[in-house]
């Protein structure tokens, strides 16, 4: 259902000599001033109006491939630094493997041991927050490529 932009009542279509057709409001009579609109201006506002609604698909798509890729940009982060954590626990533990061979061996003493144990730990946790909190995921896709 179509309604006058002005008065807000039905628009009636009517056929003029045969083969245009006309919309009109149907207040015309009493006191809009509305005019007869032919169809295919109709038509040509409809298409204007499907246009809009496409550009807005296109804007929805694109939202949603920001959101997509920030999603993806997090996942990442975090299974970086899931490896990089990984390959660190690995090497401390080699490193304790080495050293209790060591301290079989007889080559460090206890003192050594301690020492050499605890200051590993803290460039883990300097890793995982190397710079404070982590800015929110870029979605303008002007440095994408990597
Ligand atoms: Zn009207």
């Amino acid at each position: 259902m179509i309604t006058c932009g002005h008065c807000g009542c039905t628009l009636v279509g009517e056929i003029k000599k045969g083969k245009y057709i006309y919309y009109r409001c149907t207040h015309y009579k009493t006191d809009c001033n509305e005019p007869y609109v032919r169809e295919e201006v109709l038509e040509e506002k409809f298409a204007d109006i499907l246009r809009m609604l496409r550009f807005d698909e296109e804007v929805l798509e694109w939202i949603r491939t920001a959101l997509k890729e920030g999603h993806d940009d997090e996942t990442r982060y975090h299974r970086e630094i899931v490896d990089k954590l990984q390959k660190e626990y690995k090497r401390l533990e080699q490193r304790l493997e080495a050293m209790y061979v060591d301290n079989l061996d007889g080559k460090i003493g206890e003192r050594d041991h301690i020492s050499a144990v605890s200051p590993p730990l803290s460039p883990v946790v300097a890793f995982a927050f190397p710079f404070g909190p982590r800015p929110a995921p870029q979605t303008d896709g002007s440095d994408r490529g990597t």
